[in-house]
């Protein structure tokens, strides 16, 4: 593809202990890359990364990126951020914290470098959303002053610095919108949907729909996310996005829950509970841009990634 650079870069991933992080370790790894990963282990592990510590070319460091780092480096992955509503809303100081210093410390070592950057922004930078699907010209509606705030406004704040510091400083940046995220090595109690869903069928415990489970979500296999977001660094430096990367197959809650209790074979009933303040209604990702700049869109329907990542709980907690 055109604007693709060579590989043997040596690249820092922030958050590369989590979920998305580590499967971002692993591929750049597979390729050739030499991986830093930073993480203060706040949601991630050292478990997601263990099969790489011996690896000669990855490197692992404990940091929180609310401080300044200083290390050598050709690009960054900044990903560092608590996802899931129940984590992030733990402390949510922290987590603007995280957001914006850590986007400030992350753009200012980028620019010391000179190095590209690539922000994992989120589709919750578009709130509860008016428009259906979500274009990236859509600005959002968002709530200022809610629980889910210290998320998504922190996340839009970093969406303004990384857009700030490419026209103030010419830095390279890539602003990737990511979608509703999904796969092996999710973390079992993140309060997520498609790991609480699964947890509770493998459990036979019920299915706790919130709601009426009318509310939708797209739900993007991760395999095809780190894809997109490999795709995306590699892309000519003139897209600095923000570009949605997601699965535009939408599902209601209801309709997710009866695919993972066929598919786990699970006697578990389906269990209402209210639903969470400010729970946006429905998602879906405008990935026009994405095929359109990066030649990307995903491979992977959504009853494979759930079967594969079933098989991934099963393995370890139901061995
Ligand atoms: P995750 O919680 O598994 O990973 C986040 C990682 O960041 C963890 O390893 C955590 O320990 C680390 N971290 C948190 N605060 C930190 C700090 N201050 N300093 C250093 N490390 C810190 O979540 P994930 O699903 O892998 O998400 C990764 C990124 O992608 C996040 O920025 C998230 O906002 C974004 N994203 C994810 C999804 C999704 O569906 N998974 C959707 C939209 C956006
Ligand atoms: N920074 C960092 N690593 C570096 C360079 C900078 O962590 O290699 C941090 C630094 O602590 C600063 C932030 O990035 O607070 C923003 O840096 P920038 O140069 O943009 O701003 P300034 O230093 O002028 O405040
Ligand atoms: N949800 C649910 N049951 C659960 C967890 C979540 O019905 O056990 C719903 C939640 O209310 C939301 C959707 O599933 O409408 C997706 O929730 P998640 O926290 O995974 O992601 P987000 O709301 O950030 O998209």
């Amino acid at each position: 593809m055109a604007g693709i650079r060579s590989y043997n870069r040596r690249v820092l991933v922030t958050g590369g202990a989590g979920f998305l992080g580590s499967h971002l370790c692993e591929r750049l790894l597979a390729r050739g890359d030499e991986v830093v990963c930073v993480d203060n282990y706040f949601t991630g592990s050292r478990t997601n990364i263990a099969h790489l510590l011996n690896k000669p070319n990855f490197e692992a460091i404990r940091h929180d990126v609310t401080f300044p780092l200083y290390v050598e480096v050709d690009e960054i992955y900044n990903l560092a951020c608590p996802a899931s509503p129940v984590h992030y809303q733990h402390d949510p100081v922290q987590t603007t914290k995280t957001s914006v210093h850590g986007a400030i410390n992350m753009l200012g070592l980028a620019k010391r470098l000179n190095a590209r950057i690539l922000q994992a922004s989120t589709s919750e930078v578009y709130g509860d959303p008016a428009v259906h699907p979500q274009p990236e010209e859509y600005w959002g509606n968002v709530n200022p002053i809610g629980p889910r705030s210290c998320y998504d406004e922190g996340k839009r704040c970093a969406e303004t610095l990384f857009f700030d510091y490419h026209r103030q400083h010419r830095l390279a940046i890539k602003v990737m919108r990511i979608f509703n995220t999904y796969g092996p090595r999710m973390h079992p109690n993140d309060g997520r949907v498609v790991s609480n869903f699964i947890m509770q069928a493998l459990r036979g415990e019920p299915i706790t729909v919130y709601g009426d489970g009318a509310q939708t979500r797209s739900f993007c296999y991760v395999d095809d996310l780190i894809d997109g977001m490999l795709r995306l660094m590699d892309s000519d430096a003139a897209i600095t996005g923000p570009i949605n990367i997601g699965n535009p197959g939408e599902f209601t809650m209801l309709e997710l829950a009866e695919q993972v209790i066929a598919l786990t074979g699970s006697r578990s009933a389906i269990e209402h509970r209210p639903l969470p303040q400010d729970d946006p209604r429905q998602r879906r990702p405008d990935i026009a841009k994405a095929k359109a700049l990066l030649g990307w869109e995903p491979a992977v329907p959504l009853r494979d990634g759930l079967a594969r990542t079933i098989d991934d709980f099963r393995r370890r907690f139901f061995t």
